[in-house]
């Protein structure tokens, strides 16, 4: 069945349009905001960045920081948590042992490809060591793949992200003081088991070494043809 075919005839050209009275009315209302914009900065709903920022809540997702013990070591321990929870799988460990035996392992290698990550936060909420927190810093851009995975020097925290310009902590696990601090606790916890793990190397070490592994018996003399 063909279809209906509607004719749609233009409104009459009234004096008002002909006059263009609806376009002026328009231009008015383009100045009226131009000069609040310009009269008053807080009318405006855009800022002028980079001069201006708006300041993010303190759970923002932006670049990731490692954090460090009092004595200035890394707390991951390379538990791999982070990189089996992250669901962009981007983390990247390797894990070596730490020459303090206390702390026993601690990452070669802890990489973040940036342009993978989707900030979501779960390696942060993964990390059994408080090790891993985000920032406030949504500035991240390469030039080069490569420039976007991070290492150990470039997530290691620096003064610069908590200075008064810097951008501040983002996403953790707690805001202020860390609970274990707050009660008291040493926070490297492995330091309190040092003397048995330094007792336990020392017993190794004075056992006798393995017996030689007996000689391989000689192969059987061939068999004439
Ligand atoms: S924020 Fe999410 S995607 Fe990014 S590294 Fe952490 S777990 Fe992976
Ligand atoms: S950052 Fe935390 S979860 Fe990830 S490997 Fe280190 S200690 Fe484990």
């Amino acid at each position: 069945m063909p279809g209906k075919v509607v004719i749609l005839e233009p409104p009459a050209e009234t004096l008002a349009v002909r006059l263009y009275l609806p376009l002026l009315a328009g231009m008015a209302l383009t100045f009226r905001k131009f000069v609040a914009n310009v009269l008053s900065r807080k009318a405006r709903p855009t800022i002028e960045y980079p001069e201006e920022r708006r300041d993010y809540s303190d759970r923002f997702r932006g670049r990731h920081i490692l954090k460090a013990r009092e004595d200035g070591t890394l707390k991951c321990v390379a538990c791999y948590m982070c990189a089996t929870a992250c669901p962009a799988d981007c983390i990247h460990i390797e894990a070596g042992e730490h020459p303090n035996l206390a702390y026993e392992k601690y990452p070669t290698v802890f990489e973040i490809d940036l342009l993978r990550c989707v900030m979501c936060g779960f390696c942060v909420d993964a990390c059994p060591k408080d090790a891993i927190w985000m920032t406030k810093d949504y500035e991240l851009s390469f030039f080069t793949r490569k420039d976007a995975v991070y290492g150990i020097p470039e997530l290691t925290e620096k003064p610069s992200d908590t200075a008064p310009d810097g951008p501040g902590y983002g996403y953790r696990p707690y805001y202020g003081e860390s609970p274990a601090k707050k009660a008291g606790q040493f926070e490297p916890s492995g330091l309190a088991i040092l003397p048995m793990t330094l007792a336990r190397n020392a017993a190794i070490n004075r056992m006798p070494p393995p017996p030689p592994k007996p000689p391989a018996p000689a192969p059987a003399p061939a068999k004439p043809a």
